[in-house]
């Protein structure tokens, strides 16, 4: 079974829909300043590249409020990179 080792993988290049954007850009205004392109799959419109930037301290600053990709991680090879090596940290 997976155990999450808080590398943070996960929480770099995070596909979003608009209105998580949205959410993004209103709680940290001009704090913003990550780089944001197209990416429309499975109704996620944006990828937000880059670390995100509510991860401090390996922790996630809005987790009561994280996007849906979030909620469903670990779902990808970003993570199972990390199964097979747990020194990855970002
Ligand atoms: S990539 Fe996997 S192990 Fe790393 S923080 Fe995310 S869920 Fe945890
Ligand atoms: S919102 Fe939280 S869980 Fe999602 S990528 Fe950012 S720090 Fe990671």
């Amino acid at each position: 079974m997976h155990k999450c080792n808080k590398c943070g993988l996960c929480c770099v290049d995070i596909p979003v829909t608009e209105k998580e954007l949205s959410m993004f850009k209103y709680i940290l205004k001009d704090k913003f300043k990550n780089e944001v392109e197209e990416y429309n799959r499975h109704g996620l419109k944006y990828k937000i590249i880059g670390r995100c930037p509510f991860l401090k301290n390996k922790k996630c600053e809005i987790y009561n409020f994280k996007p849906h990709i979030c909620d469903i991680y670990p779902f990808s090879d970003k993570c199972v990179a990390t199964w097979k090596d747990n020194s990855k940290e970002v």
